[in-house]
C-alpha cells in the first residue's frame, strides 16, 4: 500500500510539474497559428484529464484506508497481558523475546510490573522503545514471601503481588463509567520466560468468562491440560493432585475482563499451599463446566513453561577480581 501510494505521487508531481514547464514555455509566445495550438490544446486537456484521475484516485485510496484500520482494530477486543519480572542477568533477553512476539499481536496491551520498590531505568527505557502499548507498574515482594538464593523454586509462589497489582491497576482504569465500552477485553497472565505462540492469542480472544488450554513442559510432564468431552471439560491431565480446584498452570487460561470487574475481589492469595495459586484466584470466578476449551478442544500445544538457565559468571568473577571486568556501563 505505501508503494502504491508513493508511486502515484510521484507520478502526480511529475504530471504537475510537466504542466507546470509547459505553461511556462507558452508564456509571452506569439501564436499566429491556428492549426499549431490544437495539438498542444489536446496535450492540455490530456494532461488535465490524467491530473483529475491520479487526484480522484489518491482520494479514493484515503478514503478507504483508514476507517479500514480503524474499523479492524476498535473491533477486536484489546487483550491485557500482565506480566511480573524482576531484575537479574537474563531480565532483559525474556523481555526482548516476549515484547517481540507481542509486537505481532493486535490491539494487545502489555502490563509490566517490576518486583521492586521503583520502576528501574532498564525497564523503562525498554518499554519507551518496545513500539508497544504498555502500562508500566512496580511492588516489591515481601522479604518473608521473597525466594532466597538457594531456596528450591517451588518453596513461595513467585509474581503474586505483580499479578494482584496489575489487576489492582485494570480495576481503577477500566471502571465502568457512564456510556464506554472499555471493559470488553481478556486479561492473560505472562510470566516473562515462558514460549507464546501467536495463536494463543487469537484462541484466548474471543473468552466469554475463562478460556482453557494446554501447557507444555510443565509439572514435570510433557504438557498439561483440560481433557475435553462434548465440548466441556471434565477433568485434567496432571500429574500431581488432579484434584485441586484447578489444577492448571498460570498459562494455560484467560479471563474476561468483565468478569475480573465483576468480582473486585478475585486476586491470587500468596499464602495458597503449593500448586493452588491459580486456583485461589479461579475459584470465585467460574466453574469447571463453565471453562471455555480452545486450542482445538485442548488438543494442541500452544504456550510452553520454558525456564532460563540461569548464566554462570565465573570468569567474569575472575576477570573482576583483577579490575577487568566487563564495562557495566554498557546494559545487558
Ligand atoms: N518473578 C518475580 N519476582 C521473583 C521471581 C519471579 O516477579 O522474585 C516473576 C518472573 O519474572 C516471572 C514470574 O514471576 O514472570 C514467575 O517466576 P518464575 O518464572 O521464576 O517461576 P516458575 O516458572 O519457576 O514457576
Ligand atoms: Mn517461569
Amino acid at each position: 500500500m505505501k508503494l502504491k501510494l508513493k508511486t502515484v505521487f510521484v507520478l502526480y508531481f511529475m504530471v504537475s510539474l510537466l504542466g507546470l514547464v509547459y505553461a511556462l514555455m507558452q508564456l509571452g509566445q506569439r501564436c499566429d497559428c491556428a492549426e499549431h495550438d490544437l495539438p498542444k490544446d489536446r496535450t492540455i486537456s490530456w494532461l488535465r484529464g490524467e491530473l483529475n484521475r491520479l487526484q480522484e484516485q489518491m482520494k479514493k485510496s484515503e478514503a478507504t484506508r483508514q476507517p479500514q484500520k480503524q474499523a479492524s482494530k476498535s473491533s477486536l477486543p484489546t487483550i491485557f497481558v500482565i506480566t511480573p519480572t524482576y531484575a537479574r542477568l537474563v531480565q532483559k533477553a525474556e523481555l526482548t523475546r516476549l515484547s517481540q512476539t507481542f509486537l505481532h499481536v493486535p490491539q494487545l496491551h502489555w502490563i509490566v510490573v517490576e518486583d521492586s520498590p521503583r520502576r528501574t531505568p532498564l525497564v523503562t527505557d525498554f518499554l519507551m522503545q518496545s513500539g508497544l502499548t504498555y502500562t508500566h507498574l512496580h511492588v516489591p515482594t515481601d522479604k518473608d514471601r521473597k525466594l532466597q538464593e538457594g531456596d528450591p523454586s517451588w518453596l513461595k509462589p513467585r509474581g503474586v503481588e505483580q499479578r494482584n497489582e496489575g489487576l489492582r491497576w485494570l480495576r481503577e482504569d477500566r471502571r465502568p463509567r457512564p456510556g464506554d465500552d472499555r471493559q470488553r477485553g481478556v486479561v492473560y497472565f505472562a510470566d516473562d520466560d515462558n514460549t507464546y505462540s501467536l495463536q494463543i492469542f487469537e484462541e484466548m480472544r474471543s473468552t466469554q468468562r475463562v478460556s482453557v488450554w494446554p501447557v507444555g513442559l510443565v509439572g514435570g510432564m510433557k504438557y498439561e491440560r483440560p481433557v475435553v468431552e462434548g465440548g466441556k471439560v471434565v477433568r485434567f491431565h496432571t500429574g500431581w493432585r488432579p484434584s485441586r480446584p484447578f489444577p492448571m498452570d498460570m498459562a494455560g487460561f484467560a479471563v474476561s475482563l468483565r468478569l475480573v470487574l465483576a468480582n473486585p475481589d478475585a486476586c491470587f492469595d500468596g499464602e495458597a499451599p503449593m500448586g493452588f495459586l491459580e486456583s485461589s484466584f479461579l475459584k470465585g470466578l467460574v466453574t469447571m463446566e463453565e471453562l471455555e476449551p480452545k486450542a482445538d478442544d485442548c488438543s494442541k500445544v500452544l504456550v510452553w513453561h520454558t525456564r532460563t538457565e540461569k548464566p554462570k559468571m565465573k570468569r567474569e568473577e575472575a576477570l573482576q577480581a583483577q579490575g577487568l571486568g566487563s564495562d557495566p556501563a554498557v546494559e545487558v
